[in-house]
């Protein structure tokens, strides 16, 4: 049980593990903190917090848990505000979708890692943003992932576990820097994709007709084109070198595929669309199960 849960960035990953605590009954009280008062006094209105402060440090002070859920690239400011107010016994802990750099943050804001901190990552979102898009939900029988470092407290991991076990998510540990490695690749690079794919059609001539005629295919594709701007902007400068890797590999890969359209290579292209599907019906059989 949390006596005092701080949420710093009460957009859709904060206020949805609020709403999610509060049905859980996991928790006592909860005071939400960010920039904007208007959007603070929303999420009161919405009964995702119980009250809120403009200052970080304020906001903190006595909390027995704070979770950080604002942009990866202010997550330096936060941790500099917090650095005085975080209480001894208190954990802090985030939920960034990029950790190496996270933890980076904290070291510069903190001096040190503090061993009561446990970033960590929820594999869990959807296209809007806000508070007003935060669902009770969002976690239930997703994947939260904690990337711990070796000086961490493990009784401040154990709880920051339990916190997440409560909305309904499965708990893994992973190295950071691996973390944002399997990360590039799984989210970070289809983002990126998605969002050339979208721009690259829409500075078309006739992108009217393009977008009037597009069908299922293009909507599949093209969902996670309408995430938030800053936050992908935060996260490909937060993930550079994981995101580069994976982009130059994928453009080598189109490039191979691109020949065999020129060459009219049928071999190359059934070998590439079969080697694809198999691996598509594969991972989609093994979500289907684990659903069950
Ligand atoms: P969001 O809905 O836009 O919420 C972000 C919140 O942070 C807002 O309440 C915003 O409120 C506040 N904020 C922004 N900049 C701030 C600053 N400089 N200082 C204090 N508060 C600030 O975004 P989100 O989707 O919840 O994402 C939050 C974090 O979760 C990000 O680090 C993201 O990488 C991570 N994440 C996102 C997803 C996803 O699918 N969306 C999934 C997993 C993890 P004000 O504008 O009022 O300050």
């Amino acid at each position: 049980m949390i006596q005092r849960l701080c949420i710093i960035g009460v957009g859709l990953i904060g206020g949805s593990l609020a709403r999610a605590l509060r049905q859980a009954g996991a928790c006592e009280e909860i005071v939400g903190a960010g920039r904007d008062p208007a959007h603070l006094q929303q999420a009161v209105d919405l009964g995702v917090i119980d009250r809120y402060e403009t200052d970080i440090a304020a906001a903190a002070r006595d909390a027995d848990m704070v979770f950080v859920s604002v942009p990866v690239g202010a997550m330096a400011a936060v941790f500099g505000a917090l650095k005085d107010s975080l209480s001894d016994s208190a954990v802090l802990t985030d939920g960034g979708s990029a950790k190496g750099s996270v933890i980076a943050a904290a070291e510069q804001a903190f001096g040190q890692v503090p061993a009561q901190f446990v970033p960590g990552h929820p594999i869990a979102g959807i296209e809007r943003s806000g508070v007003s898009a935060s669902i009770p939900d969002l976690y239930r029988d997703r994947r939260v992932i904690l990337t711990p470092l070796p000086l961490t407290d493990s009784g401040a991991i154990a709880r920051v576990r339990a916190m997440w076990e409560a909305t309904g998510a499965t708990v893994t540990e992973m190295d950071p820097l691996h973390h944002d490695e399997v990360l590039a690749a799984t989210s970070h690079l289809p983002h990126v994709l998605a969002f050339a794919l979208v721009e690259s059609l829409a500075r078309l001539h006739d992108k009217r007709e393009i977008f009037e005629y597009a069908a299922g295919g293009f909507r599949d594709f093209t969902r996670i084109a309408s995430g938030d701007p800053d936050m992908w902007r935060d996260i490909c400068l937060a993930n550079a070198d994981a995101i580069l890797a994976m982009i130059e590999r994928f453009s080598t890969d189109l490039q191979v595929l691109a020949d065999a359209v020129r060459d009219h290579d049928s071999d190359k292209l059934q070998e590439i669309f079969t080697a694809a599907k198999q691996a598509r019906d594969g991972f989609a059989n093994t979500q289907l199960a684990e659903s069950e």
